[in-house]
């Protein structure tokens, strides 16, 4: 690995050199580091921004849509110059201007059974920051067909959820189809556009997500491979679930069949339902909503939720806070944004 930077790039990642866990080594790491963004909206503008920040050498972007005024509520890679422009081309401006040294790669393509696999094929690491559970499904298929970690982010309301897909490397690990068999049925899950986002939330979980795709990068820390990551912006808690692999997928199991994308054609975007144009919507479609945390009235059900089967192996790992963790029982923890559909862990 080239570990020669210039005068330059000393100075402007000085503070991650001067990170044991990250040094030189690291900082090489990342600018060697190839990272896919699915999706240029509230997760995909900070992730972005911040990858191209970290030094990562080359960062695709994949959006067909065109900047709207109702997007810049917090999708902060756009501006009003954008409206009208293709987000991919609006969110690259912003990455050239912050880190010119970044390649950025503008995919102004809608994924499809077609051309997913040779995207994510083209990347070391993928970010799902979707708005729709069709597109969803289709990029945490090509990922574990193609071998490559998936950092998984959605947000709705005032909840977002985080989580890792990288069955190829964690053995323990679970693919997104171990949570969530199937897709929810349409109309199950409400868009953001329909239930709200505060900006915020996205700011926060694009950023964690940027935090993953680095210490995946790096190798580095403990990822969240087999864990999703749920915070309640409301009640200001963090909890971490454990997700299990589901030995009988049809996806990452031993007697998988799921063994192309063949699945995907024709049906593609047929019934897409966004979820939330601030991608991220759910990570989760989840049945496991309907148990609901109890301790978010408000809150939708788990969009990132697990699959019902897998709900009781939900077990509070520990919350980032201090005390008590209030969502240990049972699989009543995931609320939000996984839950919707099915499985544990709809990131
Ligand atoms: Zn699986």
């Amino acid at each position: 690995m080239d570990l020669d930077f210039s005068e330059d790039e000393i100075s402007r990642y000085s503070r991650h050199i001067l990170l044991a866990e990250i040094g030189g080594t690291g900082q090489a790491r990342l600018r060697a580091a190839r990272v896919l963004v699915v999706g240029a909206g509230g997760l995909g503008c900070p992730l972005a921004l911040y990858l191209a920040a970290a030094g990562v050498g080359t960062v695709g972007l994949v959006d067909d849509d065109r900047v709207e005024l109702s997007n810049l509520q917090r999708q902060i890679a756009h501006g009003m110059a954008s409206l009208g422009r293709p987000k991919v081309e609006s969110a690259a401006a912003a990455i050239h201007a912050l880190n010119p040294d970044t390649v950025v790669r503008a995919h102004d393509v809608r994924l499809d059974a077609g051309n997913v696999l040779a995207l994510v094929e083209d990347y070391d690491v993928v970010c799902d920051g979707t708005d729709n559970f069709d597109t969803r499904f289709l990029l945490a298929d090509a990922c574990v067909l193609a071998r490559r970690t998936l950092v998984s982010a959605a947000v709705l309301r005032f909840e977002g959820q985080l989580s890792t897909f990288k069955p190829h490397a964690d053995p323990d690990g679970p693919c997104y189809r171990c949570l969530h068999p199937v897709p929810p049925p349409p109309g199950l899950v409400p868009a953001c556009s329909e239930a709200g986002v505060m900006g915020a939330v996205t700011g926060v979980m694009g950023t964690l997500q940027a935090t993953e795709a680095v210490k995946e990068i790096v190798g580095i820390g403990e990822g969240l491979s087999g864990r999703l990551l749920v915070w309640d912006a409301l009640a200001v808690r963090f909890r971490t679930v454990r997700l299990r692999r589901d030995p009988d997928c049809a996806l990452c199991g031993p007697n998988a069949t799921i063994r192309s994308l063949s699945a995907h054609v024709g049906a593609a975007h047929a019934g897409a339902m966004p979820v939330c144009d601030a991608p991220g919507d759910g990570l989760a479609p989840g049945p496991g909503a309907a148990a609901g945390s109890g301790d978010a009235p408000g809150s939708s059900p788990g969009s990132m939720a697990t699959r019902s089967g897998t709900a009781d192996d939900r077990q509070a790992e520990s919350a980032l806070v201090a005390g008590p963790v209030p969502e240990a029982g049972g699989g009543a923890g995931l609320s939000g944004l996984h839950g919707r559909a099915g499985g544990v862990g709809a990131l």
